[in-house]
């Protein structure tokens, strides 16, 4: 069977779902390899790399679509992509299937299986295959450099001739997979850095990696934001009143603020308020990752950088993995092999949509013409 990975078609993705050593290992599992020319120029893969690698490339979508027994590609396929689809083809690729129903309508119809990466379950087993963790992994670092780049000045103290330099104070709001990846990046640029998340088990972490964990005034068991599975439920009044009390006290002395709160299936929560921004010192930094969702900090706007009256840069970019499409598109065509490797026990070239794994099934969002998503439960932790 041949794997095929498309040019994206989004205005500015500079991502690519295959790349030549991906491409490599997916002829190990006994696969031919076919691009669309210059997909992944903007992510520093030549075609000339892919021909190197035994890859076949072709000039057309059209031509690419045709070829492809399974289409890998990072993006939620347009329609006319979808519309692409045939019969018994297989889609892999972020589909955001929960905002996307007569998309997967449409794939059900043609006959097409898709199996979106975001749907891939945050289980032990799976998590070579968790897209999502490997892209956040990127934004949380990228964040951090993002307002490094923007903030006038050292993330780390010195002591100079010219003067003494204090170190930046940081905060991480949101300690998941992005939160502990911008903890991380700042730390290691010598900042002070603070973390807080509605979780508390995440403390030992967050302490582990040099940051200080914030802990509210508020009694332990009454800390619910806990949820299952690395993921957070909706707070309580109370608590939520009591966190914004805290960060209130915390805004005039943060430096850098990035935000990465995220409850699975809603809004983005609003963390940052208006004046918690206008209590902040000219010069400050605010990168909300959550700006696709709404934003954590009320005056994020979406894909800008704004400079408020009092001169706090917020920056609501949602295309970090994409600044690192190099990084990115590497972890992402591993993921992606992961995945091609568990839908083909026998290593023959030959997928096997085995709708009995848990992992193969909680992503799969159609299937033999039929919608199956939302997907039952993992039955495995
Ligand atoms: P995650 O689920 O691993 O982490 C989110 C964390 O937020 C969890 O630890 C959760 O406990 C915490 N949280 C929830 N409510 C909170 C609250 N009220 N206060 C404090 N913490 C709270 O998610 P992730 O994979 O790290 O992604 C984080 C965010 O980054 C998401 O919104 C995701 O969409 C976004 N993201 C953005 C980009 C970009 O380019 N801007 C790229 C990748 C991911």
């Amino acid at each position: 069977m041949k794997i095929g990975t498309p040019k994206e078609v989004l205005e500015g993705e500079a991502r690519v779902a295959m790349t030549p050593d991906s491409a490599r290992q997916l002829q190990k599992l006994g696969y031919d390899c076919v691009i669309e020319t210059g997909a992944g120029a903007l992510a520093g893969f030549s075609d000339a790399l892919y021909k190197e690698a035994g890859v076949e490339v072709v000039k057309t979508a059209a031509a690419l679509f045709k070829a492809s027994d399974i289409v890998a590609k990072v993006r939620v396929p347009t329609e006319a992509e979808v519309k692409r689809l045939t019969e018994g083809q297989t889609l892999i690729s972020f589909f955001n299937p929960a905002a996307n129903e007569p998309l997967m309508t449409l794939a059900a119809s043609k006959g097409a299986n898709v199996i979106a990466m975001e749907m891939v379950p945050r289980i032990s087993r799976a998590q070579k295959m968790d897209a999502l963790s490997s892209m956040a992994n990127i934004a949380g670092y990228r964040a951090v450099i993002e307002a490094g780049n923007n903030f006038g000045r050292f993330f780390t103290g010195q002591i100079t001739a010219a003067g003494k330099v204090p170190p930046a104070k940081v905060l991480v709001v949101g300690a998941g997979v992005a939160g502990l990846a911008a903890i991380g990046t700042s730390t290691s640029l010598g900042a002070i850095t603070y973390a807080f998340d509605v979780r508390p088990e995440v403390a030992e972490q967050v302490e582990s990696m040099g940051a200080e964990f914030v802990y509210l005034d508020f009694e332990e068991e009454q800390q619910d934001g806990a949820a299952t599975g690395g993921y957070a439920a909706v707070s309580s009044p109370e608590f939520a009143a009591a966190q914004l009390a805290k960060f209130r006290e915390l805004a005039p002395e943060m430096d850098i603020v990035i935000t990465t709160a995220l409850i699975p299936n809603r809004e983005a929560p609003e963390l940052w308020t208006e004046d918690m921004v206008k209590s902040m010192k000219p010069g400050s930094v605010i990168v909300d990752l959550a700006a696709e969702k709404g934003g954590n900090c009320k005056l994020t706007v979406m894909d800008e950088k704004i400079v408020t009256d009092n001169g706090v840069t917020i920056i609501g970019y949602t295309d970090f993995p994409s600044r690192m499409a190099a990084q990115s598109s590497t972890l992402y065509a591993t993921n992606i092999r992961h995945m091609m490797t568990d839908l083909t026990p026998e290593k023959d070239g030959q997928i096997n949509h085995n709708m009995e794994d848990d992992v193969i099934r909680g992503a799969t969002v159609t299937f033999d013409k039929e919608i199956t998503f939302p997907p039952p439960p993992p039955k495995i932790k």
